[in-house]
């Protein structure tokens, strides 16, 4: 069989892994990982693998837009131009009525940079507010924050390249083995080829990640800052610093190392619930290394004190000087493809484009003379959570959400679901009709997926690369970017009439020109010709960089990194009780992504876990009478999740863990782990906290069910039996004027089923029952 072959970047995690794409004359899809790229050579894991799988099965897809006229109609298909029209017409009404900040729009990190340059354009420049965040808030706003904050701008240091130049790692609040797979994996062979690396891990549970660890140190949740305090304590009191670098390349140590000071090591080490003398290990091994790396993901972001828990772990990189040398840096992994592209142009509410600040004046106007408008608002706009807030309190009014599924990934999802009951009009823009988002829609577009659409995404690794259209879009489905300027258009707004989508991505490095992260000489052509490139490229022939900072020169004023002193040291999202006695920690599993709208479609991936489950530690099951395999109810005063258990030594004591992934399972959203985390998030990056909810796990007994028929006759038994065969029934009442032993008498299941053969027994389906005219009443 012949096959063309494109390059492609997979479009889950933020590890950014190459792939060939391979299609047929019948459009079959085949996918490798691309040898030549540097961030997988040639490896994917099971979620890339079977990407093919996801793109050919369409059967979820939005094949045409679609609308009601209010809440009472049902949705109708409609042309594009009428689909266009009014979301034009009511966008202007309420903007014209209530003002710009009455409009918002929710996007998402797996938009391609074109994409989330348009929007922001759109949204900051065109409409008048900075209501535009991501899904990326829920992922590495504090991350941002703590860059900002540390070296000037929201800048990743390091490159993949320098995994095997390190020989000391430390994880924390992150398992990569399954979330970024092939980079742990480069992690793994560096360890087997040189087993005197060293790895510690950070982490309430033992995950995969642990496999590889020299230490774990299995921390309390929330209490990762005190932990990261203790190690630098440590290093200081052992001198196992670098001093040169402190003195002059960076500013502010006084105040932190007198906060580092007012705790010991054993009262952090009680605090954290770890032994001292694994405190004292890590911080020999970090102390002893020529190369460090640390490496982070949620378990830090996602918090209350997600910023001051990243700058308490950059404060160590910065204290041994292991920044902007080989094999030395933090790394952030993104959870999402283009996260980082999404920063690059600005996209969130409190960003501005091309790494500019949003509060500096001079910043603002230079992007809006680029962008041909009189001026760009000042105030920061709504976050993520805050624009759900600001939906149900009906200051926003409208809400654009497009190609993420908040309803099942945002917390706290009774509120969510208020939200968007209570939003004038919501347009959502996604490919798949799964996601639990959908039902809210008052206008409904199908977009183009992967594959079907081209653009640019970069990587953890400030990795810019080109994603090729390989297949048209299902029915009517039109790639993002083309509806965004298709909308501008519609509002009548000048500066969107683009004709290819190279000519956004030639826009925005326009734009870069003479910023941090130049990428003016990257041309979209240089892109798809030459392969990958790490930011900044500020000129033609430029090779790319692949590690920042290697003149010690920051961007921070007077060019010195800064020492910041962390706020909080403890989470203090809520406290546990009598009542809610147990913390509640949510994550991802191996071979899910996200809200399953794709990863969901495959059943090679449903395999590894396909149901919900709750890890809980045996001390905790003994005491609530929970045996593994049992359901566990999981309960706040926000919600409650049913949750098959896993009895397991691997979380500690007094934590228990729900994978995010599932939202409604047959309609109904027991399985959904937002049911219960909090809507609290911190002050300063806006993420929210999903890693610290007081819960209470108790064993899920079966109601008694009964079933009562009236009207009966054979077939009603028959009926009766099939239930019985599904083992949910524990009475059967069977009512009837007509003389039979089993009528007018409560029979149990067993009784029926010694009285008739199994060969009686037809299952019957719903819409049978109908026509049986019986009345069925379940009752508990
Ligand atoms: Fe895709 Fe991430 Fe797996 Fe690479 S590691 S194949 S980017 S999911």
């Amino acid at each position: 069989m012949k096959y063309e072959t494109s390059k492609s970047t997979c479009s889950y995690c933020g590890v950014g892994c190459g792939v060939l794409v391979k299609k047929d004359a019948r459009n079959n899809i085949k996918i490798e990982g691309d040898p030549d790229h540097p961030a997988n050579r040639g490896q994917l894991c099971s979620k890339g693998r079977n990407l093919h799988y996801v793109v050919q099965d369409t059967s979820d897809r939005l094949l045409h837009p679609s609308m009601r006229w209010s809440r009472n109609h049902p949705m109708q298909k409609v042309e594009w131009d009428t689909a266009l029209e009014r979301a034009s017409a009511v966008f202007k009404s309420i903007i014209r009525k209530h003002g710009p900040d009455s409009v918002g729009f929710y996007v998402s990190g797996q938009c391609l940079t074109e994409e989330y340059y348009l929007v922001n354009k759109l949204v900051k420049g065109f409409i008048g507010t900075n209501n535009i965040d991501t899904n990326s808030r829920l992922c590495m706003s504090s991350a941002v924050s703590a860059y900002t904050k540390t070296f000037g701008e929201d800048c990743v240091p390091v490159s993949y390249d320098d995994v095997e130049l390190a020989d000391c790692f430390m994880i924390a609040g992150a398992n990569p083995a399954w979330c970024h797979p092939i980079l742990f994996r480069r992690l793994e062979a560096h360890k087997t080829s040189n087993p005197q690396v060293k790895i510690i891990v950070v982490d309430p549970r033992k995950t995969a990640s642990c496999s590889i660890a020299d230490l774990h140190l299995q921390i309390k949740p929330g209490t990762d800052v005190v932990l990261f305090n203790a190690i630098a304590r440590r290093l200081l009191e052992k001198r196992m610093v670098d001093e040169n670098f402190i003195v002059n390349h960076t500013e502010g140590l006084e105040n932190y190392q007198r906060l580092i000071s007012e705790t010991s090591l054993r009262r952090a080490a009680e605090i954290c619930g770890v032994a001292l003398a694994d405190i004292k290990l890590a911080a020999r091994y970090i102390g002893n290394a020529t190369g460090f790396i640390s490496m982070w993901a949620m378990g830090l972001n996602q918090s209350v004190i997600g910023v001051d828990k990243n700058l308490a772990l950059l404060n160590i990189s910065l204290l041994t000087g292991h920044v902007g040398k080989p094999g030395s840096g933090p790394l952030s992994l993104t959870g999402q493809p283009n996260a980082m592209g999404g920063r690059e142009v600005g996209g969130m509410a409190t960003l501005l484009a091309a790494h500019r600040n949003q509060s500096s004046e001079k910043h603002r106007d230079e992007v809006a003379s680029f962008w041909g408008v009189k001026s760009l608002p000042a105030e920061p706009g709504l976050t993520a959570t805050q624009m759900f807030e600001a939906l149900e309190a009906g200051t926003l009014k409208a809400i654009w959400i497009i190609c993420t599924n908040p309803m099942v990934s945002l917390p706290h999802s009774g509120k969510m679901n208020k939200a968007l009951q209570k939003a004038r009009f919501v347009v959502v823009q996604d490919i798949s009709d799964r996601s639990d988002t959908t039902e809210f829609a008052d206008l409904l577009l199908p977009a183009a997926g992967w594959l079907e659409k081209e653009g640019t995404m970069t990587n953890s690794d400030r990795r810019i690369s080109h994603l090729t259209k390989v297949l048209d879009p299902p029915g009517e489905a039109l790639p993002d970017a083309e509806i965004l300027w298709k909308f501008a258009q519609r509002m009548g707004f000048s500066g969107f009439d683009y004709n290819h989508v190279g000519e956004v991505y030639e826009e925005h490095c326009q734009l870069t020109k003479g910023t941090s992260i130049d990428v003016s000489g990257l041309s979209y052509e240089r892109l798809i010709n030459e392969g990958t490139f790490q930011w900044p490229v500020p000129y033609q022939d430029h090779p790319g960089t692949p590690r920042l900072f290697t003149d010690r020169q920051f961007y921070c004023k007077g060019g010195k990194a800064q020492f910041n002193t962390p706020r909080e040291i403890l989470s203090g999202t809520e406290s546990t009780s009598s009542a809610f006695s147990l913390i509640l920690t949510t994550g991802r599993i191996r071979d899910q992504w996200h809200t399953m709208t794709r990863t969901g479609k495959v059943n090679k991936l449903m395999s590894h876990s396909s149901m919900p489950f709750l890890e809980i530690n045996p001390i905790d099951a003994m005491i609530r009478g929970i045996q593994d395999g049992d359901i566990a109810i999981i309960n706040n005063n926000r919600g409650e999740v049913r949750a098959k258990a896993q009895v397991t030594t691997k979380i500690r004591e007094g934590v228990v863990f729900l994978p995010m992934h599932w939202g409604k399972i047959l309609n109904r959203d027991f399985g959904r782990a937002n049911n219960l985390t909090t809507s609290r998030y911190d002050p300063i990056s806006k993420q929210p906290d999903f890693k610290y909810a007081a819960v209470e796990v108790t064993k899920f007994v079966k109601p008694r069910q009964k079933i009562c028929i009236i009207g009966a006759g054979a077939a009603s038994f028959r009926f009766v039996l099939s239930y019985r065969e599904l083992n949910q029934i524990d009475e059967i009442h069977v009512f009837s004027n007509e003389s039979h032993p089993f009528y007018n008498r409560v029979l149990l299941p067993e009784y029926i089923s010694e009285h008739l053969q199994w060969d009686d027994l037809v299952k019957l389906k719903e819409g049978e029952l109908k026509k049986l005219d019986i009345t069925l009443h379940s009752s508990t």
